[in-house]
């Protein structure tokens, strides 16, 4: 099985787009969520992503937040005035599909979250000593993650020693090993200086982890923001990736 993983599309179509054409044929979509938030196309991306392929979506900060299921003051100005316009844009089925989303769905060889297997929707992984914490709270052999936008691999060769981080190298297809905890990285905002869209196919036969970035047409989505009124630093960033 083929299975795309995407995470933190943050209303950004025109990634998704270049990311959907960029993976070719698949056989499932796991998405870890930030469907919305930030980009100036939340309706399109819930729309695009709905009619992926047996779909596994998860409960993201951003999408909880556009819920109201989490309080606005927890976000920075920026952030809050992109979080009003977003919560004014979605339609009653958007928000009618965000509110059925998942926090934590465990497969058979994966756990899915948004942040952490310790807290699913707000936990932010970026050093080794909280990942190897994490690590108690999941049984699978991988857990998936989004939320940092930083394409990541933690891998736990054995108890009680500290997981390793690893970055992979762009197009590398590693065989993955047990245990780790994975970030693909974020379509639709990357924070890792590299402005390209971020994501991975997990090939569940190996199983291999087939990370990748694509170019897409960052201008176009930056005018649609500007046309919006959403927040220049948002706009600024998608251009340098941070
Ligand atoms: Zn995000």
């Amino acid at each position: 099985m083929r299975i795309l993983i995407i995470s933190d599309i943050h209303a950004n179509l025109t990634a998704l787009n270049a990311v959907l054409d960029h993976a070719g044929a698949i056989d499932a979509a796991w998405c870890l969520g930030d469907l919305v938030g930030y980009g100036p196309d939340p309706n399109e991306c819930i729309q695009r992503v709905r009619e992926l392929p047996d779909l596994i979506c998860i409960l993201g900060n951003h999408d909880a937040a556009a819920l109201e299921q989490i309080d606005s003051a927890t976000f920075n100005p920026e952030a809050r005035q992109a979080l009003h316009w977003t919560q004014h844009a979605l339609t009653e089925e958007s928000l009618a599909f965000l509110k059925r989303l998942p926090e934590r769905v465990d497969t058979p060889l994966v756990t899915l979250v948004h942040g952490s297997p310790r807290q699913p929707v707000w936990e932010y992984l970026l050093d080794t000593f909280n990942a190897t914490r994490c690590f108690e709270h999941f049984d699978t052999p991988y857990c998936f993650v989004g939320h940092t936008h930083l394409p990541i691999i933690f891998q736990m060769r054995s108890a009680n020693t500290l997981a390793q981080l690893q970055v992979p190298e762009v197009d590398s297809s590693p065989i993955l090993q047990p245990r780790a905890i994975i970030n693909p990285g974020s379509v639709g905002q990357p924070r890792d200086r590299d402005p390209r869209a971020a994501y991975a196919i997990f090939d569940t036969s190996a199983p291999r982890w087939e990370y990748r970035r694509v170019t897409y047409d960052i201008g176009a989505v930056q005018s649609r923001m500007l046309a919006l009124g959403l927040p220049d630093r948002h706009i600024q960033r998608l251009a340098a990736g941070w």
